[in-house]
């Protein structure tokens, strides 16, 4: 058993996330989450809250470790000798961009490899950015991400 990284902006963490980390423990001895930054994409929340949120929603799972990077997943991976990525895949749509960033991450080191994950059917349609666009709103948000995460949410939209 292997150490394994789950990469991703978490903007914020999601029930489909953590299915997707519990998963990944039944595979791997340790999995580091790591808040990655996409210069390309803008975000609700800093890295320190997003790490502080998955800390706290994983905090029963001692073989998770949270981290973030500014830079190259590639270059975390390999100043931390991690050759595995893991990737949640829900819809055909997902897949074009992942298998084009596995690839690519690959041809930046080649020994880098990415493992893919379905999705809990249940969580198909489940995206960071639905749930940011449902509390915007003041929508129910209870079944996409724990009590933690819906406080920090009502918070930021300034709903009660
Ligand atoms: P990124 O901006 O890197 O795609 P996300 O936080 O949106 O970051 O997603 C991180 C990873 O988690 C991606 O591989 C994504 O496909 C996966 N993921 C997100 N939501 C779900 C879900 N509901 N079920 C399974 N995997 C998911």
């Amino acid at each position: 058993m292997d150490t394994a990284i789950y990469p991703g902006s978490f903007d914020p963490i999601t029930y489909g996330h953590l299915n997707i980390i519990e998963r990944a423990l039944s595979i791997f001895s340790r999995v580091v989450v790591l808040v990655a930054v996409n210069p390309q994409k803008s975000y609700l929340f800093s890295p320190g809250e997003k790490v502080e949120m998955i800390r706290e929603t994983t905090r029963e799972w001692p073989r998770v470790e949270v981290d973030h990077s500014e830079g190259l997943l590639v270059e975390y991976a390999r100043r931390r000798q991690i050759h595995i990525a893991v990737r949640g895949l829900r819809a055909v749509t997902d897949f074009e961009g992942e298998f084009a960033m596995a690839l690519t991450n690959r041809t930046l080191w080649q020994e880098m490899d990415t493992v893919f994950l379905m999705t809990r059917a249940d969580y198909m349609y489940l995206s960071s950015s639905v749930v940011r666009q449902v509390a915007q709103l003041g929508g129910d948000i209870s079944s996409f991400v724990p009590p933690a995460v819906e406080g920090r949410l009502r918070a930021k939209f300034g709903h009660a």
